[in-house]
């Protein structure tokens, strides 16, 4: 199948070419015909499938007759990275369509935002807080809203912005095609689905599992070895673009502080950074200024850096979800991708929910020379940790011994690990066989 069985207007045709696109990807084969007849859509679908355009097409095309100068499509995204990425895309593959996009969110000046509005759009990407600011004051209006997209639905349910969604909802007509897009589904989404959607036509991709163009890994090391492994994972890697996740916006900077000090074409994005900072970091990383990128959870949200080869948790995440969604920045569309997760003895139940969330266990891997057995260094506060109460410890987590091909070596009981050497040479096969072997980066 070849975008032609939609049988686009010429633009967007064009659109298509420029934006180098030659196959639809699967959900965009799935949600455009549905689209295009003018069906609500439940898209269950994570960053990474090619989800945007699988909207934006249709879309453009819808607007191609009818109207302008005035909104007629509303997609409402969680982030402003992503909104940006959004309206980028659509001015991308909207190009000689001569139709309007504009994206509006917080943290920057308004005035420029309802100036545009003024001047005539016919698609607004916008975050929720800022969009109302905009209804409130009177600068937009959505009366004649055609076609509603919930971008992201469930990442705007965690960053609280559901209030704001209905109160948005309020001011749009009730009749209206609309589109709600999110990687999970949990009650909320459904329940925001059943008010949102009317009849619609629900298309899956890969809800649970993430990109299988992804290979996974886990590094376990001791917390205050992190940083050297870090360090050490990337020298000894090929890696082209990386994007490393953090979980607080001080580790981030400081992370993305010291790999720049070491030489590393290194940046970092979180929270505190002012959004022009936010953005030039951004930009930096994809036109390759920054080979490498730290972020928090939320500062990362929906980038879209098409060659990511590489996400590195240096924290785990805090919930299987999560993981998928870092994960989602790299493999994706056709390229392959590699997902490393440093983990220490506290990480265990979490990688385990993430096996079973990706329905494999993870390959356990280590790094040849590496001292694993450096003490911590005393009154360190970063790596200081509550005192462990009388719960029985748990089994810690084993490196992977090298020679080898990528399978299972049998289900050896695993050994302790005699003090002083290094480990990557004598762990084995967890019970169950739940690591296997692989060679070290
Ligand atoms: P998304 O899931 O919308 O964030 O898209 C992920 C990446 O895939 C983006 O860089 C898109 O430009 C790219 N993409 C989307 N559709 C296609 C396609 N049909 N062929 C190749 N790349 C695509």
């Amino acid at each position: 199948m070849d975008f032609k069985t939609f049988n686009f207007h010429p633009s967007i045709t064009a659109g298509i070419s420029a934006a180098g696109y030659q196959t639809p990807t699967p959900i965009q084969r799935k949600a455009i015909p549905a689209v295009l007849k003018g069906r609500d859509i439940m898209g269950l679908a994570q960053t990474g499938t090619g989800k945007t355009a699988a909207f934006v097409l249709p879309i453009l095309e819808r607007l191609q007759s009818g109207g302008r100068g005035f909104v007629r499509a509303l997609i409402i995204a969680p982030t402003r990275e992503l909104a940006e990425q959004i309206n980028e895309n659509i001015c991308s593959l909207g190009r000689k369509t001569g139709i309007r996009s504009i994206s509006i969110y917080g943290g920057v000046n308004i005035k420029p935002q309802i100036a545009k509005v003024a001047r005539g759009v016919e698609i607004v990407v916008a975050c929720p807080g800022r969009l109302l600011d905009q209804l409130n004051q009177k600068t937009i209006s959505l009366s004649r809203l055609e076609v509603l997209v919930l971008d992201e639905a469930d990442h705007m349910f965690d960053m609280g912005f559901f209030p704001d969604i209905k109160r948005i909802m309020q001011q749009l007509p009730a009749q209206r095609q609309s589109l709600l897009f999110s990687a999970t589904m949990p009650n909320e989404i459904r329940h925001l689905a059943r008010k949102v959607l009317i009849e619609p036509v629900t298309v899956q991709i890969g809800i649970t599992a993430p990109a299988e163009t992804v290979s996974h890994a886990i590094y376990p090391v001791a917390h205050h070895l992190k940083t050297k492994l870090l360090l050490e994972l990337l020298k000894s890697t090929a890696t082209e673009s990386v994007l490393i996740f953090t979980r607080t916006k001080h580790r981030a900077k400081r992370i993305g502080e010291q790999l720049a000090k070491k030489g590393f074409k290194a940046a970092s994005i979180q929270g505190n950074l002012s959004q022009n900072k936010r953005q030039a970091a951004l930009n930096g990383f994809r036109d390759g200024t920054y080979q490498i990128l730290v972020a928090t959870d939320i500062a990362a949200r929906g980038i879209d850096v098409s060659r990511v080869s590489h996400v590195i948790n240096y924290d785990i995440p805090a919930t299987p979800d999560a993981y998928i969604h870092r994960i989602g920045r790299t493999g994706r569309a056709a390229s392959t991708g590699d997902a490393f997760t440093l983990v220490t003895d506290d990480d265990i139940s979490m990688v385990r929910a993430i096996e079973r969330v990706l329905r494999a266990s993870i390959q356990s891997k280590g790094i040849d020379g590496f001292d694993y057995d450096v003490p911590a260094p005393k009154n360190n506060q970063e790596f200081a940790r509550p005192p462990r109460t009388s719960t029985p410890r748990r089994k810690p987590l084993q490196r992977q011994r090298t020679s080898g091909a990528r399978k299972p070596t049998g289900s050896g009981k695993p050994k302790s690990r005699p003090s002083g050497k290094k480990s990557n040479t004598d762990s084995k096969p967890r019970r169950g066989g739940a690591f296997r072997s692989s060679r070290p980066q």
